[in-house]
């Protein structure tokens, strides 16, 4: 026997009975809350936050260690500094570059940034690990590919707030550097808000190391100063600390 699936019903809200407004007495009428979080959802889903940082909040971003720690004191300026630009979002075009070593929360702050203006704000954002972009961008170029370059980069042009997150961890050859230098540019002359994480530093604490300069060109290093306000993150790999305690004995 063929069982029929049984229609879903749309569920209607009880608030605005599916018109998507709501009147307020004194002020007329205005977007019922049911629009709003669909809006949100849809934004949120544009976005692309990676799904293992989907529960990132400044709520849950704990700065570590005791107060006088320059570790600690560095990550609640962090916090502050990323609270604040959502507060001055859509007015404030200066964006943030986060520099700092593995697991100290770049990616969280940078992940809560983009919840934050697109629930709070409706400010549109889109998340790209830098890596992943470019080859995006190699593979558009492919005859058998969907995407043209154009498609794949639009909406990074378009987007209010980009997340730009490994800023240098690709190998700086020709095509490299002309293609960040292409976006980043973009971005600068049309006054667009946007977010980096990087692990290079102005100056490498070893000797030996790559600084930012190294990895991204002297240029773009200059256009970055321009855009965005330095955020230093200083501590241990909090990934270290997730393992110790997530439980797992093998
Ligand atoms: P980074 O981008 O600096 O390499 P991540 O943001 O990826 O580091 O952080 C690694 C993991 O540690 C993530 O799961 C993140 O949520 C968590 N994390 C890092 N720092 C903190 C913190 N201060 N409070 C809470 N979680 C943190």
């Amino acid at each position: 026997m063929k069982i029929e699936a049984e229609p879903l019903q749309p569920v209607v809200c009880p608030q605005c009975n599916g018109s998507g407004w709501e009147y307020v007495e004194g002020r007329g009428w205005r977007d019922c809350s049911c629009r709003i979080s669909h809006r949100s959802k849809k934004l949120l889903e544009a976005a692309r936050i990676p799904r293992r940082y989907h529960a990132c909040s400044f709520d849950n971003y704990q700065p570590q260690g005791t107060p006088n720690d320059p570790s600690f004191v560095s990550q609640a300026r962090a916090l502050l500094v990323a609270k604040r630009l959502v507060d001055m979002s859509p007015l404030n075009e200066i964006g943030i570059i986060f520099f700092g070593p593995c697991g100290v929360g770049k990616t969280h702050l940078a992940a809560a940034i983009a919840k934050a203006l697109v629930t709070k704000k409706g400010v549109g954002c889109l998340y790209y690990d830098f890596r992943d972009l470019l080859k995006e961008i190699q593979d558009s170029y492919s005859t058998s590919s969907p995407n043209s370059e154009f498609k794949v980069l639009r909406p990074v042009y378009d987007v209010d707030v980009l997340i730009l997150d490994e800023l240098g961890a690709m190998r700086p050859t020709d095509w490299v550097l002309d293609t960040m230098t292409q976006i980043i540019n973009n971005r600068y002359n049309n006054r667009k808000t946007t977010i980096f994480a990087t692990n290079y530093l102005d100056e490498p604490s070893a000797s030996g190391e790559e600084s930012l300069t190294d990895r991204v060109g002297t240029r773009l290093r200059s256009r970055l100063r321009e855009m965005c306000k330095a955020v230093h993150i200083a501590g241990e790999d909090f990934r270290k600390k997730i393992s110790s305690n997530n439980g797992l004995k093998f």
